[in-house]
């Protein structure tokens, strides 16, 4: 057989996407060859050739394209694929062998069953961890709560490609925060692979029965029966505040922003710091211990430029506000609607007495365009089919957060390429709910992070909350920025009596 061929060499093939090769091939005989190419073997269910045929002259030389799509999948696993070409002329058969390098790629998967752990007792459920990635990984297994500890067992995985492993998890939940009434503590579990990769993650819930003295005793029996570091803890706690005793995965009372500073705020990125998982704070205090905040022991004021805003808008908002008060227990008070532009941080005010007072939040809507107008400002850099919904900014003053600013945009979109807009309301997907969610937090201080079941997720479209209300990771970094983290002293306007 006059015909040879030669493939060349390619990155490695990314599974998911397209990796492409030259196929050089070469008449070597003295007669013209109609030579028909493809793919033998099983990597032929993942790759294809063009043209499927050449026509090469005595002594001609083509080249046809060798295109590969691997499955996001266990199978194949990373490392070298085989690969046969088979060239078919009319005096017989050949095959070429090849090897196509694939990229490893991670995604591991977690779920939690039962979700929902029943009434007053720590729960016991069996967390499934499957390796969904083409390549062996090694894991850390751990449990993250609002006022629930979380117990794994094994905390550590070993799992080849395609396999899965069970973990049990049991959830202890201390007494309820308010009495009287039953209430539901989430909290998450997460699988974390060595050398990085997107963590797996399942959420759970507590059931937490009413309690007074009845509900402490089963606290203590429970720590007692736990571990001797929950009793030491317990022991060690004034008793005031028992759930210091399990609450081993909640932030550290001396220094809960320790490990969890935004890796970006207000359209700076600041280089080498990590991105939190399921919280983090915009700025911290000079010794980095607590998240800089409003004072939450005083109402924040807010003003609204609605003159570009539907009703529709204005409902979103106040909404979202509602459900940033609920979370924080701060209190956030409309004032007069005014005329300031949205995009600009707020200017002190003078007071009926001559004084100048730090300004209320303003908080309006804008015609920006659906394209990148409000890139490398804080939020929505990144991919293409993000939605540049709006951005929202903190103004610190001496450590603590004195006014800000909100800008939504009327332009958005959920698809650069629909150019579908907005919805309104908090179902499913992007809507106005969520990007308002996303975009007040930030004006009171909080940072994105990695867990997609988080609003502070910078990838709107990428999040996996089924409802825009606040995840796991959300409501501990809120609760921090709130009335739970006690009052802070508001610094004077300086150069008071000062107008510009
Ligand atoms: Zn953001």
């Amino acid at each position: 057989m006059g015909v040879r061929a030669t493939v060349g060499s390619s990155a490695p093939a990314v599974p998911g996407e397209t990796a492409t090769f030259e196929l050089g091939v070469e008449n070597t005989g003295d007669r013209t060859e109609d030579v028909g190419l493809a793919l033998a073997g099983t990597a032929a269910a993942w790759g294809w050739i063009t043209p499927a045929t050449l026509s090469l002259a005595a002594g001609e030389r083509a080249v046809a394209r060798l295109t590969f799509k691997i499955p996001r999948a266990p199978h194949p696993p990373a490392g070298p694929l085989a690969v046969n070409v088979r060239l078919t002329t009319a005096g017989g058969m050949q095959d070429v062998p090849a090897t196509v390098e694939v990229a490893p790629f991670v995604d591991v998967f977690a779920s939690l069953g039962p979700r929902t752990t029943p009434g007053g007792r720590k729960g016991r459920q069996r967390l499934t961890v499957e390796n969904r990635g083409n390549a062996g990984i090694r894991a850390g297994v751990e449990g993250v709560g609002e006022d629930v500890s979380v117990r794994v067992e094994p905390d550590r995985l070993e799992l080849a490609p395609g396999a899965s492993a069970e973990v049990r998890v049991t959830a202890d939940a201390g007494r309820p925060r308010f009495r009287g009434a039953t209430v539901t503590r989430p909290y998450e579990v997460v699988v974390r692979p060595d050398g990085g990769g997107r963590p797996g993650r399942a959420e759970g819930e507590v059931e937490v029965a009413p309690s007074g003295w009845v509900g402490r005793v089963t606290l203590l029996l429970l720590a007692v029966a736990a571990a001797g570091i929950g009793l030491s803890a317990f022991v060690g706690s004034s008793g005031d505040e028992p759930r210091d005793a399990v609450a081993a995965t909640t932030p550290a009372s001396d220094c809960p922003a320790r490990d969890h500073l935004s890796p970006d705020a207000n359209g700076t990125v600041r280089d080498g710091v990590r991105p939190s998982f399921d919280y983090s704070f915009l700025f911290v205090t000079k010794q980095g211990c607590q998240p800089v905040r409003f004072n939450p022991c005083q109402p924040v004021r807010y003003a609204l430029n609605r003159r570009l805003a539907g009703d529709a808008d204005v409902a979103d908002l106040l909404a979202a506000i509602g459900k940033l008060a609920a979370a924080t227990g701060m209190e956030f008070q409309r004032v007069a609607d005014t005329d300031e532009d949205p995009r600009l941080v707020p200017r002190p005010r003078r007071q009926p007495d001559g004084t100048f007072a730090w300004p209320p939040i303003v908080i309006g809507w804008a015609h920006l365009g659906a394209g990148d107008a409000l890139r490398g400002r804080n939020d929505q850099r990144a991919s293409p089919d993000v939605v540049v919904g709006g951005g929202g900014r903190p103004e610190v003053v001496s450590d603590v957060i004195v006014t800000g600013n909100l800008i939504l945009n009327l332009d958005a979109v959920t698809d650069t390429d629909t150019r579908t807009p907005v919805p309104h309301g908090f179902g499913t997907g992007v809507n106005w709910g969520r990007i308002m969610l996303h975009e007040l937090a930030h004006v009171i201080g909080l940072g994105h992070v990695e867990s997609r079941t988080s609003i502070m997720n910078e990838a709107l479209t990428q999040q996996t909350l089924s409802s825009s209300e606040w995840g796991v990771g959300d409501l501990i970094g809120l609760r921090q920025l709130g009335r739970d983290g006690g009052c802070v002293t508001v610094p004077p306007v300086p150069g008071q009596g000062a107008p510009r």
